[in-house]
């Protein structure tokens, strides 16, 4: 079986969660599969291979796990993009819409260097509203965003548009 193939047949449904209508996608059964989850991070980085990226940005929460294993793998450096009065230095924020709320993220303002080349990963790419504030933060440190790469991606929800110009990289499109 392929990664797409082994992620379809672990990624768990779970209806109505956290609200009545929302399909929850599931990770946890990738990550208890130790094999399948290094096979999701070392496909991110090879994604990743000569694009000269030096840093690796990871959404809150889930997205900090794979971020943060794929930085260690590469031996790069591991941003965090974090909720709302969670991060203890000076920040930047973006407030956005959610598939299902609305969210504020934040980032240390001196977390990359100006014309720094990073990839941002996250678990899920659903509205993009996430993804979008991220990429748009970023940018206004001065970080140029090469990669967005998601284990899955929502297509129905075209997420992917909100991206603009950043190339996406999606191991499972729904
Ligand atoms: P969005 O901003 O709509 O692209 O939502 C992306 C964020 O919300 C990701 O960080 C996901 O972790 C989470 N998310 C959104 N929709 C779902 C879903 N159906 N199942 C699991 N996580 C989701």
């Amino acid at each position: 079986m392929d990664l797409t193939a082994q992620l379809r047949s672990t990624i768990r449904d779970i209806p109505d969660f956290p609200k009545p209508g929302i399909v929850f996608k599931d990770i946890t059964p990738v990550l208890a599969d130790g094999r399948l989850f290094r096979s999701v991070t070392d496909r991110f980085a090879a994604e990743l291979e000569g694009l000269g990226v030096t840093k690796i940005v990871g959404i809150d929460a889930r997205g900090f796990i794979f971020a943060g294993a794929v930085a260690s793998q590469l031996g790069l450096g591991f941003i965090p993009i974090r909720k709302k009065g969670k991060l203890p230095w000076t920040t930047r924020s973006t407030a956005y819409k959610l598939e299902y709320g609305e969210s504020v993220v934040e980032v240390h303002v001196d977390a990359v260097e100006k014309g720094e080349k990073v990839a941002l990963i996250d678990d899920v790419l659903a509205t993009g509203g996430t993804a979008a504030a991220a990429v748009h933060l970023l940018e206004e440190c001065g970080a140029v965003v090469v990669r967005a790469e998601f284990l899955m991606e929502l297509g129905f929800l075209s997420g992917r548009e909100k991206l603009g110009a950043t190339p996406v990289v999606s191991l499972v499109i729904y």
